[in-house]
């Protein structure tokens, strides 16, 4: 039996990011002009890219991903965009 189970919540300060990297989501309001909320509903598709670039608090990334999600107040689609890290080779990633 492993004596070192111990429950974690989070992640500790300090630490480095674990496999799935950092990620920046854009938040992105809705695009109904008339509507404008933020309020969204659960994603319920995603898409991805590899693309490497600087996210706009000047992390580099090496994935965007797109998940789709639908207003809550108007009933409009829309994209949210996410810039992510994932690692290839097992190096840690700023
Ligand atoms: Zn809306």
């Amino acid at each position: 039996m492993p004596a070192e189970k111990t429950k974690k919540q989070g992640r500790p300060e300090g630490s480095g990011n674990r496999d799935y990297g950092q990620s920046v989501v854009v938040v992105s309001k809705c695009p109904n002009p008339e509507c404008g909320s933020t309020e969204r509903s659960e994603y319920t598709s995603r898409s991805e890219l590899e693309f490497n670039g600087i996210d706009p608090l000047g992390q580099p990334y090496n994935l965007i991903v797109w998940r789709a999600c639908q207003c809550k107040t108007c009933g409009q689609w829309r994209r949210d965009k996410s810039y992510e890290t994932k690692k290839d080779n097992g190096e840690p990633i700023i």
